[in-house]
């Protein structure tokens, strides 16, 4: 089937835009998409979300990851049967116990950069380690940055062994926007701040001492690892996974009895409100980011006719219309999260230029430029609000 979408050089931020081939109905999926490289974060791996290494499908069942995550270990979850997690399947690196949600993903991540990063039995001392432990005593915003994802592009590089196929695979990054400093607006990305100037120091010469690559030796220089950073921070696609959603939805679709669907309708806001109050909105899917072609390719507006998700509980990415879209129309996504969407236009304006290079042109920061109600300078205050993600 042709596309609906097709990407075109634009004016705007990254200079590619993604636009509408045909009429598409709110609802409707525009592309699936798998990423290039994709990682949990390191965070969420240390509180216990068992995620596969390759897919970051959640690998505990529905019920496991409600009683871990409300702390009731006796919880039993009606329509089990709903849940799509298949244990039996599983499987681990027999040298350093990563977790993998099946053979496939186990040999594809060990044919594309597991060889060079597994740490083997006693994988304290391994480089990998080292660079995670030191990650995790950083904190860089925005979280969908993420060192490992860098330490996953080099070892896909290194593991190729066909200078053809590895030719093809750098040249595929550098379609990504990866310049730091936006020239027009003269901005200085975030991660460029004088107080990371060090930290960027240590996270290089550990790859470079573990990890160099002759074929991407500029990656390894304080200005190319600048810019291999770059194109992650400004890129990164935050990606969550759960196998509680997929129950949740199964149950939601799959239950023709309609008294029994009611019930269960009622059961799942309930166990909703219990997570959402126990372990908090932020803490219900195993979290990673990844970088992904197509999407990268969506430009942002703050109302968005077009929406990122995780429906099959891996990393496969689905672009999904949320309006209506004419023929012709670009179809936009929000880099903003749903809470960081609500705040004034002056917050989102800096979300947006801190963390993705640009000033906002769409309908709504238009719309609000002169209205005296949203272009307060300080107002940031709202930043501290209590914002709660209900999805
Ligand atoms: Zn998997
Ligand atoms: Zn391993
Ligand atoms: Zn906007």
């Amino acid at each position: 089937m042709e596309p609906c979408y097709e990407i075109r050089i634009t004016q705007a931020k990254k200079g590619r835009g993604m636009f509408s081939r045909r009429f598409i109905k709110a609802g409707e999926e525009i592309f699936l998409e798998s990423p290039m490289v994709s990682v949990q974060f390191a965070w969420n791996e240390t509180c216990k979300y068992k995620a596969c290494q390759q897919c970051l499908r959640s690998m505990e069942t529905a019920e496991q990851m409600y009683r871990r995550l409300t702390n009731k270990p006796h919880f039993t979850l009606p329509k089990s049967n709903l849940c799509e997690v298949t244990p039996d399947r599983h499987v681990c690196c027999p040298d350093c116990g990563a977790p993998y949600c099946c053979r496939e993903c186990y040999e594809e991540a060990t044919a594309l950069h597991h060889k060079v990063l597994c740490t083997g039995k006693d994988g304290k001392d391994h480089p990998t380690s080292h660079l995670i432990e030191t990650w995790k005593t950083m904190h860089y915003p925005p979280e969908t940055f993420n060192i490992m994802l860098a330490a996953r592009l080099i070892a896909t590089v290194k593991q190729k062994s066909d200078p053809l196929e590895r030719k093809e695979f750098v040249d595929k990054l550098s379609t990504f926007c990866r310049s730091l400093t936006n020239d027009e607006n003269n901005i200085i990305h975030k991660l460029l701040g004088n107080q990371f100037q060090h930290q960027i120091e240590v996270l290089r010469e550990i790859l470079k001492e573990s990890f160099y690559e002759e074929s991407i030796k500029e990656w390894f220089e304080p200005d190319g690892f600048k810019s291999l950073l770059a194109l992650i921070g400004t890129n990164g696609q935050g990606i969550g996974t759960s196998s509680f959603s997929v129950w949740a939805t199964n149950c939601e679709k799959k239950i023709a009895d309609e008294n029994l669907h009611k019930e269960l309708s009622d059961l799942i806001d309930e166990l909703y409100d219990d997570l959402n109050n126990i372990a908090g909105p932020e803490f219900l899917d195993c979290e990673g980011s990844g970088l992904y072609l197509l999407q990268s390719a969506c430009n942002h507006s703050c109302v968005p006719n077009a929406q990122v998700t995780f429906p099959h509980n891996n990393h496969i990415l689905s672009l999904k219309a949320v309006k209506d879209i004419e023929p012709d129309q670009e179809i936009f996504i929000s880099y903003l999260d749903e809470c960081d969407r609500t705040r004034s236009r002056h917050s989102r304006h800096r979300l947006l230029r801190e963390n993705y290079l640009f000033i906002c042109n769409c309908p709504l920061c238009v719309s609000q430029a002169y209205d005296p109600d949203f272009t307060s300078d300080d107002d940031d205050d709202d930043d501290d609000d209590d914002c709660m993600d209900h999805n």
